[in-house]
């Protein structure tokens, strides 16, 4: 297992975490929901793949079904791939997760963020979620209990560190990411050679 999966809404800042992640030269702006196929980049230094799913829920101009479709792509990419998976990483806005979420919990609804976190939960890859632009949030620790509790896990935050990783990619602050990645790496190390 070597590969782990960014998934996350357009513009949360995925491509910026990636070129942060891999060094590599990741093209940011692209036009949202063109690029369907999974980007792959490598770690070097830890030897796993990064793979940057395309981005999904609301994208300007891009029609319901394709959104629809795109979203379809990413759950079967991960199910195919499960085994190879070692970790996700669900990129969100830290600025505006809980306001979205918020505003997409209604009848029989359940937000994106939310339903892509319980997914990669059930096929059992280990997730983080990297709460970007966090220089945007003032209540930082409030915000960030509130996400927890909109994820179904119980505050404080600060005791869900390997799955909750407050990042700012702009400012190359990915500490908190990179931590929670490596906790994740050595359990499945001591996993498969058990
Ligand atoms: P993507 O669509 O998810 O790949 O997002 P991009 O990486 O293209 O970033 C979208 C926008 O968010 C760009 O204007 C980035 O400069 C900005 N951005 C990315 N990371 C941060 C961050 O940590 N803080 C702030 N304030 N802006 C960020």
């Amino acid at each position: 297992r070597d590969e782990v999966v960014l998934v996350g809404r357009s513009n949360v800042g995925k491509s910026t975490l990636m070129r942060e992640l891999t060094g590599h030269d990741v093209p940011t702006g692209r036009k949202p929901g063109v690029t369907r196929q999974p980007n792959h980049f490598d770690w070097a230094s830890e030897g796993f793949m990064f793979t940057d799913l395309p981005g999904f829920g609301f994208m300007s101009g891009v029609p319901e079904e394709q959104r629809e479709q795109i979203k379809t792509d990413v759950v079967r990419y991960v199910e195919d791939n499960a085994d190879d998976i070692l970790a996700g990483v669900l990129v969100v806005d830290g600025k505006s997760v809980v306001d979205i979420i918020d505003r997409h919990s209604g009848e029989g609804e359940v937000p994106h963020d939310v339903e892509l976190f319980h997914f990669l939960r059930d096929v059992e890859v280990p997730t983080v979620v990297a709460v970007n632009k966090m220089d945007k949030v003032d209540d930082r620790d409030e915000r960030l209990d509130d996400l927890c509790d909109r994820l179904g896990i119980l505050p404080p935050w600060q005791q869900w560190r390997d799955t909750v990783a407050p990042i700012c990619a702009k400012r190359g602050d990915i500490d908190a990411l990179t931590d929670a990645l490596e906790t994740h790496f050595h359990e499945a190390k001591r996993d498969d050679l058990l």
